[in-house]
């Protein structure tokens, strides 16, 4: 077969951490490549998520690149746990630094992609008109990047501000008046403690309660820093064998393996450690009821603690699912808004959101909130959401999605069923959002580097997941969450098919086995891909 030249070897969509590394990657090995981002700049989530609290929970010293020991050291960070502001700024400064700026299209999206079989290339077509023949397409848009559509009905009514923290706009948002925030995950926890400070009244609308801990964040830690500058290379060693890629620290044991007075002990410990790492407090915590108990209610016991007006206490406890189950909620003195005179909480799962009006929201009792400012933090079309917004087509003229009516089919979350030379980094199936995304990602782009290099030096042009190396991967994703709890709980990692299956979308195994299984893989010459 005569495979026509292309205009790129790889068109990379997203200038995320994910894109920028991607396009640095292939670009340092002598690939050529197009990045494409719809926004104005680099960033990413961190680009558009610019609302006020935004912050990472993963500590700066791990949530940033490792690739470059003289990059590594040259960039200060001021705190423990990196602001918006601060991350959006280096990831920035890394663009600038390793020349990727250059290599993106800003404000373009890639609006669809046909796969060409004849030729092994893909068809891009982008907003602004263009089309791009390409051998590769590395989706970098992340899964957590296509917000909800606003589901509230009157809000074309509304006449004071509104924005969703997605798409939080660039300069001041008068936070003063009477302000209506609209969800308690991550990013709603973060926003009402930011807002209630500045706001005359904040009402605060939570439909399901969430476990937050605090992430007790705090000056950069110098020391570990210059330890790691010594050795960069081998402190990227440690991550790529950790089981979250964060370095939080291992749990001591099983409940059982305590009283309780040493149980006690240790929950206080992680507790005075704070954030993520009341995820690993016991190893027995993710698949034992009665464990997880010991930690659920440890962490019902602190707000108790926290929140003096114990009726909003009981209502900010969460009741309907054990810790860890949906994803923790990491916070910088999220409860003590409660004590606000000016803060309250409303129960929107008792007297749910009737309508928006022009001057606030109706629940369905009628009781009516006045408000100046609504801030919708409702979350993310997960997983699927960005991968859907673009037009991918197969030879087929399927979608990629469309074969995932009984969940994600993948190889190693890298590649979807039926779909050659597509890459989707962090994609179901890989460790994903459970994993230290700048280290998954980076380490997905080197390996699809390292699989384009293997093509290039043998001739080939196309590469796919075989069947087989779907269903094995499928198995080892499904035994890797077959005991966890949080399989049997709603949320935005579950994928529950028509007949009532459950997937659980993350290779939950952890990143450190993930990336010994991903490079077993490559060692074997890629069993479970084919190529020709
Ligand atoms: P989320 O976890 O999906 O939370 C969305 C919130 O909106 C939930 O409280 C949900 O209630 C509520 N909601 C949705 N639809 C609603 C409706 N129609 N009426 C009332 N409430 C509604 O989304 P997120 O907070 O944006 O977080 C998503 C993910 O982003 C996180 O899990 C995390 O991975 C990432 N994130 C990380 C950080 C960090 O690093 N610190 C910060 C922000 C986000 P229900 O629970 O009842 O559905």
């Amino acid at each position: 077969m005569m495979v026509t030249e292309v205009d790129v070897d790889a068109v990379v969509v997203g200038a995320g951490m994910g894109g920028i590394y991607a396009v640095h990657a292939l670009n340092d090995a002598g690939f050529s490549v197009q990045g494409l981002e719809a926004g104005s700049g680099v960033g990413g989530v961190w680009f558009h998520n610019r609302y006020p609290g935004a912050r990472v929970d993963v500590e700066s010293l791990y949530y940033c690149f490792y690739f470059s020991p003289d990059l590594f050291r040259e960039w200060t960070w001021t705190e423990r746990y990196a602001a918006q502001p601060e991350i959006r700024a280096y990831l920035d400064w890394i663009a600038e630094r390793t020349g990727v700026k250059e290599r993106f299209r800003f404000n373009t999206k890639m609006i669809a992609a046909q796969w060409v079989p004849e030729q092994d290339h893909y068809r891009v077509t982008t907003s602004d008109g263009d089309t791009i023949i390409c051998r590769y397409v590395v989706l970098m848009t992340g899964q957590l990047s296509a917000p909800r559509e606003l589901p509230f009905k009157g809000l074309e009514t509304f006449k004071g501000a509104w924005h969703q923290t997605a798409h939080w706009p660039e300069g001041d948002v008068d936070l003063s008046g009477r302000v209506g925030v609209i969800g308690t995950g991550s990013t709603g926890v973060q926003v009402v403690t930011a807002v209630a400070p500045r706001a005359e009244q904040l009402y605060v609308f939570q439909r399901t309660a969430n476990y937050s801990v605090p992430a007790h964040n705090g000056p950069f830690d110098q020391d570990r820093f210059d330890e790691i500058s010594s050795d960069v290379p081998k402190a990227y060693g440690r991550i790529l064998t950790d089981r979250s890629g964060s370095l939080f620290p291992d749990p001591p044991g099983a409940t059982t393996d305590f009283d309780p007075a040493e149980r006690q002990a240790i929950l206080e410990e992680r507790w005075a450690l704070g954030g993520q790492c009341m995820n690993r407090v016991f190893t027995d915590q993710g698949t034992e009821p009665t464990a997880n108990a010991v930690v659920s209610e440890f962490v019902r016991s602190k707000i108790r603690g926290i929140v003096v007006d114990q009726e909003v206490a009981e209502r900010l406890i969460p009741t309907e699912y054990p810790i860890g189950t949906r994803r923790l909620c990491v916070d910088t003195g999220y409860y003590q808004q409660f004590n606000r005179e000016s803060v309250t909480l409303v129960d929107v799962k008792a007297d749910p959101i009737d309508r928006i009006v022009e001057d606030g929201i109706v629940t369905q009792s009628g009781h009516h909130y006045q408000l100046d400012l609504l801030i919708f933090a409702i979350g993310f079309d997960a997983f699927t959401g960005a991968l859907d917004a673009i037009d991918i087509r197969n030879e087929d003229g399927e979608q990629p999605s469309d074969r995932w009516s009984k969940g994600p089919r993948t190889f190693l979350g890298l590649m979807a069923s039926g779909f050659p030379n597509l890459f989707i980094p962090t994609g179901p199936g890989s460790p994903s959002v459970l994993a230290n995304m700048i280290q998954l990602n980076t380490f997905q782009a080197d390996y699809v580097v390292q699989l384009i290099k293997h093509m290039k030096a043998n001739g080939l042009t196309r590469v796919e997941p075989t069947e087989i190396g779907l269903d094995d991967w499928a198995a080892e994703v499904a035994a890797a969450s077959g005991k966890l709890l949080r399989l049997n709980v709603q949320n935005y990692m579950v994928h529950v098919s028509d007949d009532g299956t459950r997937t659980f979308m993350p290779y939950a195994g952890g990143f450190g086995r993930f990336v010994e299984l991903s490079n077993e893989a490559a060692d074997a010459g890629y069993p479970g891909l084919s190529f020709r």
